[in-house]
């Protein structure tokens, strides 16, 4: 049926995930704080009225950095090491045909940021500065399907143990003790022991040196016997 429909982004979701490598595969899985904050068009608390009354919202959002790729019938998923094939609708791949992710997020509330109305939210699986289409309140009752075949992803991912170097750990203690850094620690180690490597890197022995940007902080690791190995932290240049 012919259909034609012009999506415009409602807000822009700020996340202090900088890079798609290493931002959690699904929301929840790790607790980094971000914000909605509205477009112009839809900068006005009467368009919130009410949403507080809500603990987690679905955010209906454009995989922007992907959609010039397009899509394929088939694809890969990381869950089963690259090797076999699902369908594109069998997946939560990132190439779809309309671009189109849907994440449950914890809300916090709601504030005035910039002179922007903004949600403050939790536990997004979203790049910064991805477009939200549309927001709308989690329902219990009907979403949560407790007895739900959750197929190849069934489990939340195995956690990875994580080790420091000294100079990683003076560096996070170091950061911190500033604000805009203050869940830095708990993130690089809700991040890293996710293990964001692809899933053919975790089958063989892998020397490589690894980076994951957060806020506009380069941070370096690599694995080791022992699990992921925290090297440093260094300032985003660009
Ligand atoms: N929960 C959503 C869904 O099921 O539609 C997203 C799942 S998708 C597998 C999550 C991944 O999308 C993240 O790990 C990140 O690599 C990628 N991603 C997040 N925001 C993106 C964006 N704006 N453009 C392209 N890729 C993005």
């Amino acid at each position: 049926m012919p259909f034609s429909s012009q999506l415009n982004a409602v807000a822009i979701c700020r996340t202090p995930y900088k890079q798609k490598f290493g931002i959690p595969r699904q929301p929840g899985l790790v607790n980094a704080v971000g914000y909605i904050e509205f477009e112009p068009a839809f900068n006005h608390l009467d368009a919130v009225r009410g949403i507080e009354q809500y603990s987690h919202l679905w955010l209906l959002f454009c995989f922007h950095e992907n959609v010039a790729q397009g899509w394929k019938t088939t694809v890969r998923p990381p869950r089963l090491g690259g090797n076999e094939k699902l369908g594109v609708f069998a997946t939560r791949s990132t190439f779809r045909p309309n671009g189109i992710g849907q994440s449950v997020v914890k809300l916090h509330g709601v504030v005035q940021r910039k002179g922007k109305v903004c949600l403050v939210i939790s536990g997004m699986d979203l790049l910064d500065g991805t477009p939200i289409v549309d927001i709308k309140p989690y329902i219990p009752f009907s979403d949560a399907i407790l007895d739900a075949k959750g197929g190849i992803a069934q489990d939340a991912p195995e956690l990875m143990p994580l080790i420091y170097t000294p100079l990683a750990t003076e560096q996070i203690n170091h950061y911190c003790q500033q604000e805009q850094y203050q869940d830095l620690a708990e993130l690089i180690t809700g991040v890293l022991a996710q293990d964001p490597r692809p899933a053919y890197k975790k089958a063989k022995d892998d020397a490589k040196l690894y980076q994951v940007a957060l806020y506009d902080l380069d941070i370096f690791w690599h694995v080791t016997a022992q699990g992921i190995e925290v090297l440093e932290l260094k300032a985003t240049t660009v």
